[in-house]
C-alpha cells in the first residue's frame, strides 16, 4: 500500500512544487490553501473549484490529515487546553487564551524538550521528538475550526476571510521551537500566508531559550516577533537554571538579539510580503521567570539593566507556575512589583504576565503534567537537536 502524502506538511511554496511534481498547475496551491486553512475543508471532494479529475488524483495520492484532540479542559477564566496524541507514545498540548478583542493560541513545537530548564515541567520530561509541520499548524487549524462561527471571538481579518478565533500565536507551548527549526519555519510561514491564516509577523511570536545560530537564521528566513527566555542576569545563575546558557552565554545572546532587531525588516520570503520599513515595535521581549530567592532580588534587576543595554527590548516578568516536586516557589507579589519598578525606572517597558489557566495546568511551564503516563521516556540528547 502506498503511503499518501499529508499536504498539511507543506507551506504554499512546497505545495506548489508538489503539485508540479504530479503534473498539475502549481497555481492550484492557492486554491487548496484557501480550502484547508481558511475554510477548514479537508475533504478533496468538497473543493468545488477543483476539477473532478484533480480531486480524484489528490484523493488517491494525498490526504489532509489534521490532528484530533483527545481531551479539552476549560479553565474558570475561559482558557482552553487541548491534548493531542501525535502518535502512540506522545501527546502535546496547546492552550487558547481568549481576551477582549483578541485570542491567543499557545502552540507546542516538540513532544518534550531536551534543554532541561530547572523550573520547567516539559524540561523535566526530556526530549521525545520534533513535531511535524502538520502537527504544529494542525494546532492552529483545530483552534480555528473548533467552534461554529457564531461562537467565535477575536479579531476579524476582513475581506473574504471568515472571522477568526485566533488573532495571535505564540510558540510558547511544549518544546524549544528553534531546536525544531525547519518545521517551525514552514509552519510559521503558513500562519503568515495571506492564502492561509494571514497573521501579521508581529502577531506571531517565537519564544526561545537562546539558541543563538538559529536566532540568526530566523532573522533571515522568517523574522517574526522574538521572545527570549532570559531568566537570569549573569552567566553563573543562568547556566544553573537555563543550561543551554553554557553553550550560548549571555553576551553572545545579547549580540544575537541586537542583530535580530537591526534587520528584521524589508525581507521577502516564500511569497509572504514584509513591510518595507520596520517600526519602533521591532524589539525583543525578554521573559524573566520570578523564582523566590533565586533570581528575584533587586540587585538582579539592576544587573539586568546593564547586561541588556543596547538591545531594543521590553521585559515580561512571569510569576513561576508551580508543578509537583519543582523545588521552586513563586516570588511574592511585592517582590515582583519592586523588581518591575527598578526596570521601569530605568526606562524599560516591563509587564507582569497574568497567569491564565493554571487551574487546568495550562499556564506557562505547566504543560506536560497530564501526559506523563503516555510518554516513553527517551534518553536526553541535547547535542542531537542543536546546531
Ligand atoms: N522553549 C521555549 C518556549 C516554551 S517555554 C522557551 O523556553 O522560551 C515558554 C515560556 O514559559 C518560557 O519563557 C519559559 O521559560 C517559561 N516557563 C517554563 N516553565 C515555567 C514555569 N514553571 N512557570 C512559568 N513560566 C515557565
Ligand atoms: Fe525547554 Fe523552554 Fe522548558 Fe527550557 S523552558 S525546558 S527550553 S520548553
Amino acid at each position: 500500500m502506498t503511503v499518501r502524502t499529508n499536504l498539511l506538511d507543506f507551506d504554499r511554496v512546497q505545495l506548489a512544487e508538489y503539485l508540479k511534481g504530479i503534473g498539475e498547475n502549481s497555481f492550484r496551491a492557492q486554491q487548496l490553501f484557501k480550502w484547508v486553512h481558511q475554510r477548514g475543508i479537508v475533504d478533496f471532494d468538497l473543493m468545488s473549484d477543483l476539477s473532478r479529475p484533480l480531486r480524484a488524483k489528490l484523493s488517491e495520492l494525498a490526504t489532509i490529515s489534521v490532528p484530533a484532540f483527545e481531551c479539552e479542559n476549560r479553565s474558570g477564566d475561559g482558557t482552553l487546553k487541548w491534548l493531542f496524541p501525535v502518535d502512540n507514545a506522545n501527546s502535546v498540548e496547546s492552550v487558547f487564551i481568549p481576551e477582549k478583542g483578541r485570542g491567543t493560541l499557545c502552540v507546542s513545537s516538540q513532544a518534550g524538550c531536551a534543554l532541561e530548564c530547572a523550573f520547567c515541567a516539559t524540561g523535566r520530561e526530556g526530549f521525545n521528538r520534533n513535531l511535524k509541520v502538520s502537527e504544529i499548524i494542525g494546532q492552529l487549524w483545530l483552534a480555528q475550526n473548533r467552534f461554529p462561527e457564531t461562537e467565535r471571538t477575536g479579531a476579524r481579518l476582513g475581506g473574504s476571510v471568515p472571522s477568526r478565533t485566533v488573532s495571535n500565536v505564540v510558540l510558547m507551548g511544549m518544546g524549544e521551537p528553534l531546536a525544531n527549526y525547519d518545521n517551525v519555519v514552514h509552519a510559521v510561514r503558513i500562519m503568515l500566508d495571506d492564502f492561509a491564516y494571514g497573521l501579521s509577523r508581529r502577531r506571531v511570536t517565537v519564544s526561545t531559550s537562546g539558541i543563538v545560530p538559529n536566532i540568526d537564521r530566523l532573522r533571515e528566513d522568517c523574522p517574526v516577533s522574538l521572545a527570549v527566555s532570559l531568566h537570569a542576569p549573569n552567566d553563573d545563575l543562568r547556566s544553573e537554571i537555563v543550561p543551554i546558557n553554557k553553550k550560548y552565554p549571555i553576551a553572545e545572546l545579547m549580540e544575537a538579539c541586537k542583530r535580530y532587531t537591526d534587520s528584521s525588516q524589508g525581507l521577502a520570503v516564500a511569497g509572504v510580503k514584509w513591510q518595507r520599513r520596520g517600526s519602533p515595535r521591532d524589539f525583543v521581549t525578554f521573559e524573566y521567570i520570578m523564582l523566590a530567592g533565586v533570581n528575584d532580588q533587586l540587585e538582579h534587576a539592576r544587573e539586568l539593566i546593564s547586561v541588556t543595554r543596547g538591545v531594543p527590548c521590553k521585559f515580561n516578568l512571569i510569576p513561576f507556575n508551580p508543578f509537583n516536586d519543582s523545588g521552586f516557589n513563586r516570588s511574592s507579589e511585592r517582590a515582583i512589583r519592586q523588581f518591575q519598578k527598578i526596570l521601569i525606572d530605568a526606562g524599560l517597558v516591563t509587564t507582569v504576565r497574568k497567569t491564565r489557566g493554571d487551574d487546568i495546568a495550562g499556564a506557562c511551564g505547566q504543560l506536560a503534567g497530564q501526559v506523563e503516563n503516555r510518554r516513553t521516556p527517551r534518553k536526553r540528547s541535547v547535542k542531537a537537536v542543536l546546531p
